[in-house]
């Protein structure tokens, strides 16, 4: 924390030191037309119950992810004390203004939020939870879960992820944490231009930070909710948050083998170059092969005129789609990952340490420095 930083506005109804559920807000001061002495109120519930570490759970960092907000807001009314062993803070909507609004940034700021970090509590809202994320509640866990999907753009198979960290340990613990989050996907993330990340920030203090992605298209389903249900239960459980016994006690595997991905460059992305109507040949974890046809274009001005056909740079499955059928220039349409048989180093088939590559190497810094960022 900087010493010239003044403390966040936000204050919290909840005592974060107390025993047992409490359910309230933080609340951030805002003077607008509907409201000249109003407050942002973003909701939380704090679970605590005797010595134990403390998980962050969060949800709606960007407001049209309903696969997490959903998961928390039953969490947050159904978990008991006695069922926790320390403490499990839940906030269900991270951008409170944007899940009101159902978009993905913030409609009174524009703010998105997982591009605002470490926040200031002098900007605008969105900057301001931030901030307060980072010097308040980040400080006060020991683990932080994530819950993202792709929102009302894109569609995502199941997934939970670590980053590749200049702390092994920490690294170590992540993914174990991202492996027994128990998706049917897991996936280690090598990101460069990570700085404004939510993750960076966890990460950046030693925090063991598992990132997901759970779905989609601005919805949810039974199968995507079942999956992040039975997910952060696993992860509560693997960091020892849940009693053995109260709750089911056991990290619980999903019924398919876990396929463990990669995404090691820029070629994993195939971003349009035109504007029209969109067909994907593929469904969401079909397998490719580079040159495979898996999109094409329509020109929706006239009859008579042939697609523009896209095809996948590399081998792969088809980890995340475009979900509206219309489609614009440099919208994502597909996304195609390296299926890998381990996610520890040494394993990965496309992601060799940097320490471990000989000089004459190329770069991994260099292969990755033109990729978008998954995690959104
Ligand atoms: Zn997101």
């Amino acid at each position: 924390m900087s010493a010239s930083q003044r403390p966040s506005p936000i204050s919290a109804t909840v005592d974060f030191d107390a025993q047992g559920v409490q359910h309230g807000f933080l609340k951030l001061p805002i003077s607008i037309d509907t409201s000249a002495w109003g407050a942002v109120m973003i909701p939380i519930t704090v679970v605590a119950n005797g010595e134990g570490p403390t998980a962050l759970l969060t949800g709606g960092n960007h407001g049209d992810e309903y696969e997490g907000i959903t998961s928390l807001l039953k969490l947050a009314s159904t978990l008991k004390a006695e069922d926790v062993r320390g403490r499990v803070i839940i906030v269900p909507m991270m951008n409170t203004p944007a899940a009101e609004a159902g978009k993905r940034t913030s409609p009174l700021d524009g703010g998105n939020l997982n591009r605002s970090f470490p926040g200031d509590p002098n900007g605008g809202v969105t900057s301001q939870i931030a901030d307060y994320f980072n010097r308040v509640l980040v400080p006060m866990c020991d683990v932080a879960l994530d819950l993202h999907s792709g929102g009302r753009t894109l569609d995502i198979v199941p997934f939970a992820a670590a980053h590749r960290l200049d702390d092994f340990a920490q690294e170590s613990a992540s993914l174990a944490g991202a492996v027994a989050f128990g998706a049917p996907y897991a996936m280690m993330m090598f990101e460069l231009d990570a700085t404004k990340l939510y993750d960076t920030a966890v990460e950046s203090q030693g925090k063991t930070f598992v990132t997901t992605e759970l779905g989609g298209g601005g919805t949810s389903t039974p199968e995507s909710l079942a999956v992040t249900e039975r997910g952060v239960r696993n992860f509560l459980i693997h960091y020892g948050l849940l009693k053995t016994g109260l709750i089911e006690g056991e990290v619980k595997a999903p019924n398919e083998p876990m396929i463990y991905v990669d995404m090691p460059d820029a070629s994993c992305y195939v971003q349009s170059e035109h504007s029209g109507l969109l067909e994907l040949t593929l469904t969401l974890g079909d397998r490719v092969e580079q040159g495979d046809v898996i999109a094409r274009i329509y020109d929706m001005t006239r009859t008579g005129a042939e697609p523009v056909e896209y095809r996948a740079q590399r081998d792969g499955v088809l980890i995340a789609r475009r979900f509206p059928a219309k489609v614009g220039m440099g919208d994502t349409i597909a996304v195609v990952a390296e299926v890998v048989e381990s996610l520890e180093r040494g394993h990965s088939l496309s992601a060799p340490n940097p320490a471990e590559a000989p000089s004459s190497a190329p770069n991994p810094a260099e292969a990755h420095s033109s990729a978008p960022k998954l995690a959104e």
